[in-house]
């Protein structure tokens, strides 16, 4: 049993025809969690879609016109790179109200992790790049409108920059934005966030987990009520879309490093997915996992402590 609540749904694992994105590894990231034991039943939560009143405090009328419909010009379904379908259209209301439902979580249980999401490439007024609706702000508008957060952070350590987050906070004193990724790399206009870090390509664990102090000390001593975490698997050096080179071992500790610097700074940890594209999907698979182990070592060694110091 895991110390902190998984939130997944069969929604989330849209059929897109032969495509470089592999929606199955949301469903198969939880079939692993719980066929190695690692979760079980009981810790995973199926969340409901987001309102449209949620989605609409982020995204324009007419952007969410567009997304339900599927009314899309042949130029803004190029951007998307995702073909348009009702199922999808739910598996974004879902991701959201995920997200929603993840910021909740962790802010009782100091971590909560959607095994999807982290459509961080989403703007208010057209998506690209997979992303269409972006369930990060959505949540974070949710969650301050029924007052339980209002200073938040966005760690975000996928290969590519977290453009439609950054553009999205750009004007929000309360929300302090990290973008730590591939210089040269999609997208190809990068929106300044809070700190951008641009790395080299081939960057290795090593100077990877360097460059990463800094910024999340920096989005801890924010003080945020909630930090989000966009554990993007794409740094991986096998990477189909991303030119850096962590190993497998290296984004083990990068995320456990995340974990164990929020857990003592006592905020908050949201965690999506975000980006994935292994030449071997099944690493893909295995590093996501790797996210939610690393987590469960930091939580439950913080809920052990707590018990022996009140025995
Ligand atoms: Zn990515």
């Amino acid at each position: 049993m895991l110390p902190f609540k998984l939130l997944s749904h069969p929604g989330f694992t849209v059929d897109l025809g032969p495509h470089v994105f592999p929606a199955q590894k949301y469903r198969l990231v939880r079939e692993r969690l719980l066929e190695a034991g690692i979760a079980d039943h009981a810790d995973i939560v199926i969340p409901r879609a987001a309102g449209d009143e949620d989605v609409l405090r982020v995204h324009t009328p007419e952007y969410v016109r567009k997304i339900k419909t599927g009314a899309f010009s042949p130029a803004e379904r190029r951007e998307l790179e995702v073909p348009w379908s009702a199922s999808l259209v739910e598996g974004v209301w879902l991701a959201a109200g995920a997200a929603i439902e993840a910021g909740r979580r962790a802010r009782r249980d100091g971590c909560a992790v959607v095994l999807g999401g982290g459509f961080h490439h989403a703007f208010p007024d057209h998506g690209e790049g997979f992303c269409l609706v972006h369930d990060v702000a959505v949540a974070t508008g949710a969650l301050r409108a029924a007052g339980e957060v209002a200073r938040v952070a966005v760690v975000d350590l996928d290969v590519h920059q977290g453009n439609g987050t950054a553009a999205i906070f750009a004007r929000d004193p309360d929300t302090f934005t990290v973008s730590l990724h591939q210089q040269n790399n999609y997208p190809p206009v990068k929106p300044p966030s809070s700190i951008d870090v641009g790395l080299a390509d081939g960057t290795g664990d090593e100077d990877y987990l360097a460059a990463l102090e800094a910024p999340l000390a920096r989005a801890l001593a924010f003080g945020p009520d909630l930090l989000w975490y966009l554990a993007g698997a794409d740094p991986y050096e096998h990477d189909l879309l991303g030119g850096l080179a962590l190993t497998r071992a290296g984004l083990r500790e990068r995320d456990r490093r995340v974990f164990a610097a929020a857990r003592s700074a006592g905020v908050p940890v949201a965690v999506t997915l975000a980006g994935g594209y292994a030449s071997t999907p099944a690493d893909t698979v295995s590093i996501h996992v790797g996210t939610v182990l690393a987590a469960s070592d930091v939580y439950a060694s913080a809920r052990d402590g707590l018990s022996a110091s009140r025995a």
